[in-house]
């Protein structure tokens, strides 16, 4: 979603953004803290706007170093994160083999997938494994398209498995992952194969 920052979504974001930094850091580090506790227990679409708010000011609280100043206290099932220190909030995405759970604090690694709890991981090289050629349709070159005959089909059908593979994301794996964490994420959206949320129907 924002890959590339001068896209007009990432200026949108931006401008939504804008709000947190009339927060001191106090008051950002209370609304973190307490939207962590309505968060808590829950898997989250990463489309859910009360999600991409609590993403733009832990994102803001990350810049401010917010959780190094000890201004509010998380709730207690919330762990420290290793990569920035924020409360663990791990993202799901079909990168999962290659860049483990990703931190909505800081955007980097949270959970490498080989720390993540072996009962989950195996389901999840599975679906990643199984969404990666799906996926990868999206990115087929010249001669690629050419071999499948009708690329357009190919791409619609891609979509189509893509929108399964979602929901079985929101529906059994965020689930299991809930088990290990305190809230989860996952990624509702294939931009590349253009799956909006709402075509993701759990
Ligand atoms: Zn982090």
């Amino acid at each position: 979603m924002e890959t590339n920052p001068e896209s007009p979504l990432d200026l949108l974001w931006k401008e939504y953004g804008l709000v947190f930094h009339d927060f001191d850091d106090l008051t950002l580090a209370r609304w973190l803290a307490q939207t962590l506790g309505q968060l808590a227990g829950k898997a989250w679409r990463l489309s859910h706007p009360l999600l991409g708010a609590y993403r733009l000011a832990a994102q803001l609280g990350h810049e401010r170093q917010i959780w190094f100043k000890r201004l509010a206290m998380p709730p207690h099932a919330y762990t420290e994160s290793h990569c920035c220190r924020a409360p663990m909030l791990p993202l799901l995405t079909r990168d999962v083999r290659d860049t483990g759970l990703i931190c909505q604090h800081c955007s980097d690694t949270l959970v490498p997938f080989d720390e993540i709890p072996a009962e989950i991981r195996v389901q999840l090289e599975t679906w990643a494994a199984q969404y990666s050629p799906v996926h990868a349709v999206a990115h087929w070159d010249d001669r690629q398209r050419k071999s499948a005959g009708n690329y357009d089909r190919a791409y619609e059908q891609a979509a189509r498995e893509t929108e399964q593979l979602l929901a079985q994301a929101g529906r059994l794996l965020a689930p299991k992952l809930l088990e290990f964490y305190p809230a989860i994420v996952w990624e509702d959206q294939d931009e590349c194969l253009e799956v909006r949320p709402e075509d993701v129907l759990l």
